[in-house]
């Protein structure tokens, strides 16, 4: 089994080709990181031009670095949901023509599925059912995995996400954007003082397990600004003073931002041990899960209950092609995946973006199973 995964869901254009036994035979990506430093977020049809211009040859240049053809490839899964339905569309239309051509069948796949079951490729042991804490840019989900595309939500953001709160700090402490802006704040928090500004941990009076993040973003801007930190002034041309008191912010950021994580994370792991005791892992994954603070601190939590903490290596937590062919390949060991498209597709792909899509709910209309 040969599957070529392909994603499109938001700024990055990934593309991977992964064995049944989970071999890594490729890995692409192509980020916009560029583009929305420029422009300072993602704008949908911008987006989409840039997914365009970049798909054909990251799809080929996933094949060329297997050393594989179309031919030799089972099926092509595909992102179709949650994300913009404009970027969406750009990898769906470039999948189907893949499978067209080589008389493929399509697997339909779940964004934040496959961010947790890559952790099934780097991790054997790992069985349903398992913890997941779901942590990037868009979301922040707590979920029981039940099954394959069987997820209870424990918790959730009722505002941002703290990928986003990341992004921001970054943005307002006038770090390089070039790369994302999460990578920048936790190599600048590593010289602050994490205890040297005192912000509130959020949602402390609800006792339940969804996530804010937009009321620590306020309090960041705050405290930004009472310091006369100027974002336009870049962190390397601050003087030594200005860079401690960006420092000490970052850390301290951080440490708030990630125990807001530690307390939500631990009600859901009592709670879940009392009716499924035989969970035995935390999956933590998602781009903010290749920060090494939260590892380690996430770690400690997880110990506490002799669980083990799977957090797959940082290029597989942010998006990519891997996570996306895993879960088209765990998926069609199952049965569910759609016959191939005729080869003169006639375009009326729109049918099958789920571009809201709550983890957990069934995608009948494009499973073969349900129908
Ligand atoms: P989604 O998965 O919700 O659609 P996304 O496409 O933005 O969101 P990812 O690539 O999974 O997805 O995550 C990107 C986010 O992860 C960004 O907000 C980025 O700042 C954050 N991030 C990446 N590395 C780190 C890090 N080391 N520390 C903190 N945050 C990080
Ligand atoms: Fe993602």
């Amino acid at each position: 089994l040969v599957v070529l995964g392909i994603e499109t869901s938001c700024d990055d254009t990934a593309a991977a080709v992964v064995r049944g036994n989970g071999e890594i035979l490729s890995q692409v990506v192509s980020s916009q990181a560029d583009l929305l430093a420029r422009y300072g977020g993602v704008a949908p049809k911008m987006a989409e031009e840039a997914h365009s211009q970049v798909i054909d040859q990251v799809v080929q240049e996933a094949l060329d670095k297997a050393g594989l053809t179309g031919r030799d490839l089972s099926a092509v899964a595909v992102t179709i949901g949650p994300g913009l339905s404009l970027c969406l569309r750009v990898g769906v239309q470039k999948a189907r023509r893949v499978a067209g051509s080589f008389n493929l069948p399509i697997i339909s796949v779940h964004h934040m599925e496959a961010h947790a079951l890559v952790a099934r490729l780097i991790e054997k042991e790992l069985q349903f059912p398992f913890m997941a804490l779901l942590i990037s840019g868009g979301h922040n989900l707590l979920v029981l995995a039940h099954d394959l595309g069987q997820y209870t939500q424990l918790g959730t953001t009722i505002d941002d996400a703290i990928g986003e709160a990341f992004d921001k700090t970054a943005k307002w402490l006038g770090l390089d954007m070039r790369k994302s802006g999460g990578p920048a704040v936790e190599q600048l928090a590593r010289e602050g003082d994490a205890e040297s500004v005192r912000f509130s941990t959020p949602m402390k009076q609800h006792k339940d397990c969804n996530f804010s993040y937009a009321g620590l973003k306020t309090q960041v801007r705050l405290a930004i600004a009472s310091r006369n930190i100027d974002a336009k002034v870049p962190i390397s041309c601050a003087s030594r003073q200005d860079r401690s008191s960006r420092a000490d912010i970052a850390a301290s950021f951080q440490r708030v931002a990630v125990l807001h994580l530690e307390e939500r994370c631990e009600r859901a792991i009592k709670w879940a041990l009392k009716i499924e005791p035989s969970i035995k892992h935390l999956v933590v994954s998602g781009g903010v899960a290749s920060n090494q603070y939260v590892r380690a601190r996430l770690d400690q939590i997880v110990k506490k209950y002799s669980l083990q903490l799977v957090c797959p290596p940082p290029k597989l937590c942010t998006d990519n092609g891997v996570m996306i062919a895993w879960t088209g390949i765990e998926n069609f060991r199952v049965g569910r995946y759609d016959p191939p498209p005729p080869a003169n597709d006639p375009e009326d792909f729109m049918y099958d973006l789920r571009p809201r899509w709550p983890l957990g709910e069934e995608y009948a209309a494009g499973r073969s199973e349900a129908r």
